[in-house]
């Protein structure tokens, strides 16, 4: 008798959809290793997102601005509560929080430059406030975080808002890493920490143990900054609600909300993938939370995570938030996953970069190496000098005008003479998860599910 080695004709080979290749790589690698997968940037899976909605633009029943001729204004204010100089923008798109460590000297004056330009804000991170992103940025938000690593009364009187960090939508409940390849002098001096070896953030701040002791530390840091600057609160996407309530309560003038798909520069994957909820769902809850406070328009809600157009913030507008907050599509703008970078004015190659790094333009997250082919998220003195302050600018000022640009011009479809008067009845959902999270009714229909 004769064994073959072919399977017959009439057996299909099929994966299975629980353990695909994906799922079998992932249990293979951690069987080999022993170690959970660390990465940067945001969730990959597909959640219900602001693709699925669209606009009900102006028609017979309503009448829309005309483009050329008619203005709409963008000028976005927050802290209106109680700071005595609230923070005035001419834009509702700002810059969201991301740490020196993270990103390079060169870039936090990128940032700091371009939001100048345009007439928004930037925002401090782990690590504390640099020299060069304080003397480029006309409005900078400082933050305080749990680890309070470079934290100082000195730059909470430098900035123009505070920022208190209780959680980030990428990790939830979970503190930050910052290894040791991009621990550099200035990285470990501002730290006060030792150069080369991994740092992780706390979880939790370390003098509060509940809601109650928010309230005592946005008062001490009003009375730092003699009630001049606002006070935001940023929390990640969960039980958003109750936070939001709660971050009110506590005397907060912005609250923050940051959905499970922001950033990060370093957090384990599973992390990534499985805590928080979508932007699209905690948009709606947060909106929820102050309407029920009656605190509408007294507390200005920022939200991000995943936002990348102006499309993406229209409908964050028209949802009832008084601005968006942008991260990765920051780093993008900046050159990230991109085939080469420009130095000198000339396009060079960083493919081999990223070769050597086991990945390629359009899948890196290897931001947590320290090794960016790009220079955007390193501290080594040879790659950083790859994003030059003035061009990484330039390309973050067109992009944050071109979302504007695009922002308004919804708007006006809308028949709106104010980005701020989009509303939610100027929104429908293309699928039922997203009407039911969003609280629109599904395209065609009067039908919002899960509300009658
Ligand atoms: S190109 Fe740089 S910033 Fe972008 S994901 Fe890769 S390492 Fe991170």
């Amino acid at each position: 008798m004769t064994i073959s080695n072919t399977a017959p004709a009439s057996i299909t080979l099929e994966e299975s959809a629980t353990f695909d290749r994906k799922t079998i790589d992932y249990i293979q690698r951690a069987a080999a290793s022993g170690l959970y997968e660390i990465r940067g940037l945001g969730a990959k899976r597909r959640v219900p997102h602001f693709d699925d909605l669209l606009f009900l633009g102006a028609s017979l029943s309503r009448y829309p601005l005309e483009g050329y001729r008619e203005k709409c204004s963008s000028k976005t204010v927050l802290g209106t509560r109680f700071a005595k100089k609230p923070v005035e923008l001419e834009m509702p798109i700002t810059i969201a929080g991301m740490s020196f460590g993270a990103l390079s000297a060169n870039v936090k004056e990128a940032l700091g430059r371009a939001a100048t330009e345009v007439g928004t804000s930037t925002t401090t991170g782990d690590g504390g406030m640099t020299r060069e992103e304080r003397e480029s940025s006309k409005v900078l938000v400082y933050q305080c975080l749990p680890s309070r690593y470079g934290f100082n009364p000195d730059d909470v009187r430098r900035a123009d808002a505070i920022e208190i960090v209780i959680g980030q939508g990428a990790k939830p409940g979970g503190g930050g890493m910052l290894l040791g390849q991009k621990i550099n002098p200035r990285v470990a001096a501002m730290r006060v920490l030792p150069q080369g070896v991994d740092q992780r953030s706390a979880a939790r701040h370390p003098d509060w143990t509940g809601p109650d002791d928010l309230v005592i530390k946005i008062l001490d840091l009003r009375e730092i900054t003699d009630w001049k600057v606002p006070i935001y609160v940023k929390i990640g996407a969960t039980l958003v609600f109750n936070d939001v309530k709660l971050a009110v309560h506590a005397g907060a003038d912005v609250v923050v909300v940051d959905g499970m798909q922001g950033g990060t520069a370093a957090t384990q994957t599973t992390f990534i993938e499985n805590v928080g909820i979508p932007t699209l769902a905690a948009v709606r809850q947060a909106v929820d939370a102050l309407d029920d406070l009656n605190m509408k328009g007294q507390v200005q809600l920022i939200v991000s995570g995943g936002i990348r157009t102006g499309a993406d913030a229209a409908k964050a507008l028209a949802m009832g938030a008084d601005a968006v907050s942008i991260g990765q599509g920051v780093l993008f703008a900046l050159g990230c996953n991109s085939e080469s970078y420009v130095q000198g004015g000339q396009h060079i190659s960083a493919l081999r970069d990223y070769a050597a790094l086991g990945t390629a333009p359009g899948v890196c997250h290897h931001c947590h190496t320290g090794r960016c082919p790009v220079g955007v998220t390193t501290q080594d003195a040879v790659l950083e000098t790859r994003l030059e302050p003035a061009v990484g600018a330039k390309r973050l000022r067109n992009y944050l005008r071109t979302m504007n640009m695009e922002l308004t011009t919804i708007a006006r479809a809308c028949g709106k003479q104010n980005v701020h008067h989009l509303e939610r009845e100027d929104l429908v959902a293309l699928t039922v998860e997203a009407a039911a999270m969003a609280g629109v009714p599904l395209a065609g229909t009067n039908w919002i599910p899960g509300r009658g």
